[in-house]
């Protein structure tokens, strides 16, 4: 298959943030990803109380699951609307707050303190501002990352993730040809390179 034929799109901010205010978001799945359930343990590995990473959030229903068996979330999303609904949809109260490192960034904080979303690009989070994480759920992230960025991005979670993280990634299988994305295709070789 062809994945030049992809090589070269850009989706902007922007237009993700458009996406959001046209409620243009046919990704969101409101009863949460069955490959989360089929794979939870490969993810826990054993493990409790982890710190889990949510690149390219949304308002992903996950969140709240794995908040609720006790772990810690973090993501990052540039819509603010997604982060908000996210609290509003779940009833959580939160609070928000500048970050300091950032220019421009808020972080939402549930008054619990397990869920703390990030409202900027994800490229301006380093391991310095929020830690390094056991577990990584990347769907609708990496599929969504500009094909240009994808390098870029692969060595910032590699360089966000601890010794011993385990990290599932969904992709989707498709003709590049066919459609323009996002979602991107990935092709498994691809994936192979960009982690190592
Ligand atoms: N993972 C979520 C959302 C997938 S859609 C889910 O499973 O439902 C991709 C999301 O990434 C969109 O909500 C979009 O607003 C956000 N996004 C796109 N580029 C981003 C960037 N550079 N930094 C942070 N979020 C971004």
């Amino acid at each position: 298959s062809d994945v030049g034929s992809q090589k070269d799109r850009v989706v902007t901010e922007e237009e993700w943030l458009e996406r959001w205010e046209m409620g243009n978001i046919g990704f969101h799945k409101e009863q949460g990803h069955p490959l989360l359930q089929k794979y939870l343990d490969v993810l826990l590995n054993g493990r409790s109380g982890l710190r889990i990473f949510f690149p390219l959030c949304g308002k992903a229903v996950e969140m709240k699951w794995l908040a609720d068996m006790g772990h810690s979330v973090v993501g990052v999303e540039v819509s603010e609307q997604a982060v908000k609904e996210f609290f509003s949809e779940h009833s959580l109260p939160y609070c928000e707050e500048p970050v300091s490192e950032i220019s421009g960034a808020k972080m939402f904080q549930s008054t619990s303190g397990n869920i703390s979303l990030y409202c900027c690009s994800i490229y301006d989070l380093s391991s310095s501002i929020v830690g390094k994480f056991d577990g990584v759920w990347d769907r609708g992230a990496l599929v969504a990352v500009n094909p240009c960025d994808r390098q870029r991005y692969v060595s910032l979670m590699i360089n966000l993730m601890e010794k011993n993280s385990s990290y599932l990634l969904v992709t989707v299988s498709y003709d590049p040809n066919k459609h323009k994305g996002p979602p991107f295709y990935v092709p498994e070789s691809e994936i192979k390179s960009l982690f190592g």
